[in-house]
């Protein structure tokens, strides 16, 4: 029996940019969501066995005392040691991809979205059969992370330095939807590309 692979939108973009704003809009329209992050947040979740490999291999001074990850304890083992860095990334990067390739296969609606900050810097481009970039310029994603999380703005500069750049991100989509304007404009653009992606998976 010949199966038709399910279209599967990436959806991506730098810190700000408003990815989870246009995947909101996706879900109301019914487009299922598979978040990435949230994914990844998941596969360390108490209980799981990566968190038990984590722990075995930096020591249990990664783990806060009720046995959680330390997010922060385990960030600046890797940041300061590439090593690390790849040994962490060896161990999640599969599981989190087998994790999402399964999800998406569970979506019910005629196309779906795979939401992640990470598509392009990872494997999970291989995922998706296309590649929507959400673009804004480098003030407007400053601008916008300090309103929403706080914090200060050199360190939201050294996040978009470790991001894949803005010229590379966009060259690689398929399609690109510029979000320096309003929230409604940005409902008017993904509801367009809604409209098309759905004649796209119904022809
Ligand atoms: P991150 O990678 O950090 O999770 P993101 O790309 O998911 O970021 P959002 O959380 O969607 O970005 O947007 C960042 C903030 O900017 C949010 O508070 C969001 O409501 C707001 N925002 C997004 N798009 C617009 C817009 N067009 N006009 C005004 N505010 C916006």
């Amino acid at each position: 029996m010949n199966t038709v692979k399910k279209t599967i939108v990436g959806l991506t973009g730098g810190i700000g940019s408003g990815k989870s704003a246009a995947a909101k809009i996706f879900l109301a329209l019914g487009v299922e969501v598979i978040d990435a992050d949230a994914l990844a947040r998941e596969v360390v979740e108490l209980g799981q066995p990566a968190l038990s490999d984590i722990a075995a291999h930096f020591g249990d001074g990664i783990l806060t005392t009720e046995g959680n990850l330390d997010r922060a304890a385990l960030r600046s083992i890797v940041f300061s040691n590439p090593e690390h860095k790849s040994w962490l990334e060896g161990l999640l990067h599969p599981l989190i991809a087998e994790l999402l390739q399964r999800r998406l296969d569970a979506t019910k609606s005629p196309y779906a979205i795979l939401e992640s900050p990470l598509l392009l810097e990872t494997e999970q481009h291989k995922l998706v059969q296309r590649v929507l970039v959400i673009d804004a310029d480098e003030e407007t994603q400053i601008a916008r992370a300090l309103r929403r999380d706080g914090g200060d703005e050199k360190t939201i500069r050294s996040i978009i330095a470790s991001q894949i750049n803005r010229d590379e991100r966009v060259q690689r989509a398929d399609d690109l939807v510029p979000n320096e304007a309003s929230l409604e404009q940005l409902k008017v653009n993904i509801e367009a590309l809604h409209s098309k992606y759905m004649e796209m998976v119904t022809e």
